[in-house]
């Protein structure tokens, strides 16, 4: 498609958006009467009208039932988590026993680490990407404290080439090659926080497999966001969180992934508690863990139901929506805020750089462009002009136009804002 920057043409492709209605599902922040432009969805995603309707139901049966709406509850918390494996599946390409929701993000890293961790002789490497999230590195440090080591010797931090920002995926090849059997985990993020790439998934957990390691991924940036396929692809673990594109509120309930080949596997090491034990023999509470043969054998404790809720309320859009409709046009807004950006850096003293890879299936909705001689400030600047977008040193705003609410009128007037 051949792009025009004026907002005839970014309402017309609204017109277009066989999307656009969902826009109206969300509450939007405002400025001066106005729903704001809010470009963070890569941050805290908007809350859904139904989310508080949502809440309150659980409130309104715990209040009629107190503990028996582990039961009698219009979506019974026993098995409340239960309701989140079709739609989990759907989003990160998983069979639905792969997928658990519980807990928060870094909680579940570590728990999956206990388990996908497990160095032994010369086998005890870690290989990440540069620059990951920083709950990811310190979660890093400390599994290779507990296992004794120095996280200097055992922590590998896969750098690009000189010059250039993002990493090539025949390096990424070529360094795990070459660490070979002195690997034993390959933990990628899905889509990097900072410059929004999105890495090969399946040529990874191949190459890391080919070499005897395990490999997992953080999908924070990824889950909601890009097409997965963590079943066919053979990645051993997972784990995402629900509060940036999956819209489910602040410190939201986390998602974690195991493959199958793994869940009769009573050998892993695993920090257990009594959601994860038999659940035909759970309640004669009894010591001797038995795991449930699923993700679910990860769960330490019962569901947080209120937290639940908002996801719930959620991941019902997702639902209705499909990953397929989400992606086809996001990749049409990410393509139009490139445009736009690219002609303004074209037309203007100011050079705006684009970090996140040009190529559509390297990326996600994010845009991480770099704003020369810009400091923290122009956010503050942007957010008076009613424009959220957020901020990462030196000089690099993230701009993620999500398709579910963002519309490409607020691209074409957020760079209409930040060029004047
Ligand atoms: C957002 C994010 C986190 C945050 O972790 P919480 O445990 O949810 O606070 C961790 N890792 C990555 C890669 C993230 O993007």
């Amino acid at each position: 498609m051949t792009f025009e920057n004026s907002s005839s043409f970014a309402a017309a492709l609204d017109q277009q958006d066989g999307l656009a209605s969902y826009r109206n599902q969300f509450h939007f922040p405002q400025h001066e009467g106005k729903d704001m432009i809010y470009l963070t969805g890569n941050s805290l995603g908007l809350q859904p009208k139904s989310t508080r309707t949502a809440v309150l139901q659980e409130l309104e049966d715990w209040a009629t039932f107190g503990v028996e709406g582990h039961f009698y509850a219009k979506n019974p918390w026993y098995s409340y988590h239960e309701m989140f494996a079709r739609p989990s599946a759907m989003i990160v390409g998983a069979q639905e026993s792969e997928v658990v929701v519980m807990n928060q993000l870094t909680v579940n890293l570590h728990l999956l680490l206990i388990s996908f961790y497990q160095p032994s002789g010369k086998r005890r490497k870690i290989l990440f990407e540069t620059k990951p999230f920083p709950s990811d590195h310190y979660a890093f440090e400390s599994q290779a404290k507990l296992h004794g080591f120095d996280p200097q010797e055992v922590l590998v931090e896969m750098q690009p080439r000189q010059g250039e920002r993002l990493l090539r995926t025949e390096d990424i090849i070529e360094k795990i090659e070459s660490l070979g059997d002195e690997l034993a985990l390959v933990c990628f993020g899905g889509v990097n926080y900072f410059t929004g790439q999105f890495f090969d998934i399946p040529a990874i957990t191949m190459a890391g497999h080919k070499v005897g390691a395990h490999v997992g991924f953080d999908l924070a940036h990824a889950a909601g966001n890009v097409p997965l396929h963590l079943h066919r692809d053979q990645v051993d673990f997972a784990c995402w969180c629900s509060y940036k594109y999956l819209n489910s509120g602040p410190g939201g309930v986390a998602g974690a992934f195991v493959h199958e080949r793994h869940h009769k596997n009573k050998s892993l090491h695993r920090l257990a508690g009594w959601w994860g034990h038999n659940k035909s023999t759970r309640f004669l509470m009894e010591p001797g863990f038995d795991p449930i043969e699923s993700a679910e054998a990860w769960q330490l404790s019962n569901a947080p139901v209120l937290s639940m809720a908002a996801h719930k309320a959620a991941l019902d859009i997702f639902q209705e929506v499909g990953m397929d409709r989400l992606r086809e046009k996001s990749e049409l807004l990410t393509a139009y805020l490139q445009f736009l950006i690219e002609n303004a850096a074209n037309n203007s003293d100011t050079k705006y750089d684009i970090i996140t890879p040009k190529n559509p299936s390297e990326r996600g909705c994010q845009l991480s462009i770099v704003v020369p001689d810009a400091t923290k400030q122009l956010v503050k600047d942007l957010a008076s002009k009613g424009v959220i977008v957020d901020w990462r040193e030196p000089n690099v705003i993230r701009v993620a136009p999500v398709p579910l609410y963002n519309s490409f009128m607020d691209l074409y007037r957020f760079v209409e804002i930040l060029t004047n």
